[in-house]
C-alpha cells in the first residue's frame, strides 16, 4: 500500500475520482522525481492530475438477447506539448484511477522520446476473451461512438494496448470515419496496414524491448549466445520480444507465460512452436514444452534477462530481492512498484533496469510514425520505420544512461526526470491562463 505524499498529488483528505492503488503508485513515483528535481510544490498537483477524464456507459446487445452496460474511460493527462496519445485497454479490472496512472506514464514516456504529445489512456472494463466477435465489435464501436466528442486527430489519438488489437483499431477508425463522412485514418494508430496502418507497428514494442536489451548486453559485455531469458506475457509485446530474443539475438528463452500458464525449461523453449500453439488455441494452457511453475515463482527463476511484458505491479518489495536476472527489461507499464525500486536501487550493480517508459516506448514511437504518415498521406517502408525507431531509442537510452551516471541516480529516476522536466518546462513556458 502506497501512501500519497501531501506534496506529490493532493492532500490526503482530498478524494478524487482517481483514488486507486495504481494511481497512488504513479503519484509516489512522481514524488520521488519531484523531490530529486526540486519541483516547486505549486507545480506538483498541476503536473500529476489529468487535464480531462471521461467515463461512459456502453449499452450493448449480447448474443443471448440480453443487454449489458459496460464502463468505458478515457483520460487525457496534459496538453502542453501537443495532442494526447495513448492506448486503449480492454481488461476486466480497469478503473478510472488505473487509466489515469497509465495516462501519466504515457506523458513521461512520450516526453522522454521527444514525441510532440501529452499522455492519454482509455479502455473498457471488460474481458475481451469472453465476448464473441459480434459482441467485441459492438463494444468497440460503441466505445468510439461515445468518445467522438472528446477525441480527434489533433486532440487525442487512440492506439492499442492490452486486450485490443489491429481489428479493434480498424473498428474505431471506421466508426469515427462514418460519423465524419470521410476516411480519417489518423484518428487511431495500430490499424491494419490495409487501411493506413504503418508497417512495423505490431512488432514495434517487442522489437524496441529487444533493441534495448541488446544495447544493455553490449554495455555489460554479455554474450547473447550464452544468455537466457524469461519473458512474462505472450501477447503482442511478450510474444514478439521472445521470438526476437530467440531468433534474432540468439538468446536461449527458458521461460514464457500468459494468464493461464507459466512454463520453464532450462534447455530452452521452441518459441515458434509456442507462437503456433497460441494461434491455434488462444492461450498457453496446454503448451507442453517444459515444467509448469507457480506464477509467483516464475519471476525469481535463474536467467540473465527478465522481461515482464504483462500487467503492472508484479515486481514488489517482496520479490525484488530474489530476482536472479542481470537485466530487467520492463516491457509492461508499471511492472515494478516503488517498494521494489528501493530494493533494486540497492542492487544497482547486480540488476540493470531498463525502465518501462524507455523499454516499451517502441510502440508509441511507431504509433507517432503512423500518425505522421496518415496526416501527410505519405507512407514509409518497414526498414525506414525500424531505422527511425532504433535511432530514437538509441538517443533516449544514451540520455538515460548518461543522466544516471552523472547524477548517481537509478535508470528509472533518470528516465522519468528527463520526461517530467520536459513536461514541466512546456507548462511553465506556456504559462497558466488567465
Ligand atoms: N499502449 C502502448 C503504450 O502503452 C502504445 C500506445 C499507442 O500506441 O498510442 O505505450
Amino acid at each position: 500500500m502506497f501512501r500519497m505524499d501531501t506534496q506529490s498529488c493532493a492532500d490526503e483528505s482530498m478524494h478524487t475520482i482517481y483514488d486507486d492503488e495504481v494511481f497512488q503508485m504513479a503519484c509516489e513515483q512522481f514524488r520521488v522525481i519531484a523531490d530529486y528535481l526540486n519541483i516547486d510544490k505549486n507545480d506538483r498537483e498541476w503536473a500529476t492530475y489529468p487535464k480531462r477524464a471521461v467515463a461512459v456507459t456502453l449499452p450493448v446487445h449480447m448474443d443471448d438477447g440480453s443487454t449489458r452496460a459496460f464502463q468505458g474511460y478515457r483520460v487525457q493527462h496534459h496538453i502542453a506539448l501537443g495532442p494526447t496519445k495513448g492506448g486503449t485497454r480492454f481488461a476486466p479490472s480497469l478503473s478510472m484511477g488505473e487509466t489515469a496512472a497509465l495516462a501519466m506514464w504515457m506523458s513521461w514516456k512520450c516526453a522522454l522520446a521527444q514525441l510532440p504529445y501529452g499522455g492519454a489512456k482509455g479502455g473498457v472494463a471488460i474481458d475481451p476473451t469472453k465476448l464473441s466477435r459480434t459482441e467485441l465489435e459492438a463494444v468497440s464501436r460503441r466505445y468510439m461512438q461515445e468518445m467522438i466528442p472528446f477525441v480527434g486527430p489533433h486532440t487525442d489519438i487512440m492506439g492499442p494496448d492490452m486486450g485490443t488489437n489491429e481489428q479493434i483499431m480498424a473498428w474505431f477508425m471506421d466508426t469515427y470515419s462514418v460519423y465524419m463522412g470521410y476516411a480519417v485514418n489518423e484518428i487511431v494508430t495500430g490499424k491494419p496496414v490495409a487501411i493506413g496502418g504503418t508497417e512495423g507497428r505490431r512488432e514495434a514494442t517487442g522489437r524496441g524491448v529487444v533493441y534495448l536489451v541488446e544495447r544493455a548486453m553490449n554495455m555489460l559485455k554479455m554474450d547473447p549466445e550464452k544468455c537466457t531469458a524469461i519473458v512474462q506475457g505472450f501477447g503482442n509485446v511478450g510474444s514478439v520480444a521472445a521470438l526476437s530474443l530467440a531468433y534474432k539475438s540468439g538468446v536461449k528463452v527458458v521461460g514464457i507465460s500468459d494468464a493461464y500458464a507459466a512454463i520453464y525449461n532450462p534447455k530452452g523453449i521452441d518459441v515458434k512452436a509456442a507462437e503456433q500453439h497460441m494461434i491455434k488455441k488462444g492461450n498457453l494452457r496446454a503448451f507442453d514444452q517444459g515444467d509448469r511453475v507457480e506464477p509467483g515463482e516464475f519471476l525469481t527463476l535463474p536467467c540473465d534477462i527478465l522481461a515482464p511484458c504483462a500487467v503492472d505491479r508484479v515486481i514488489t518489495g517482496k520479490n525484488a530481492g530474489q530476482l536472479k536476472c542481470r537485466i530487467l527489461a520492463e516491457g509492461a507499464n508499471g511492472p515494478t512498484t516503488p517498494d521494489a525500486d528501493l530494493v533494486l536501487d540497492q542492487r544497482w550493480d547486480e540488476v540493470f533496469v531498463i525502465p518501462d517508459i524507455l523499454c516499451n516506448a517502441g510502440g508509441v514511437i511507431v504509433s507517432y510514425f503512423e500518425w505522421v504518415q496518415g496526416l501527410q498521406a505519405f507512407l514509409w517502408s518497414e526498414s525506414e520505420v525500424t531505422d527511425k525507431l532504433f535511432r530514437i531509442l538509441e538517443h533516449s537510452f544514451a540520455q538515460v544512461i548518461r543522466r544516471a551516471k552523472d547524477h548517481k541516480v537509478s535508470h528509472r529516476t533518470a528516465a522519468m526526470a528527463i520526461g517530467v522536466e520536459r513536461v514541466i518546462k512546456a507548462k511553465q513556458v506556456r504559462g497558466l491562463f488567465p
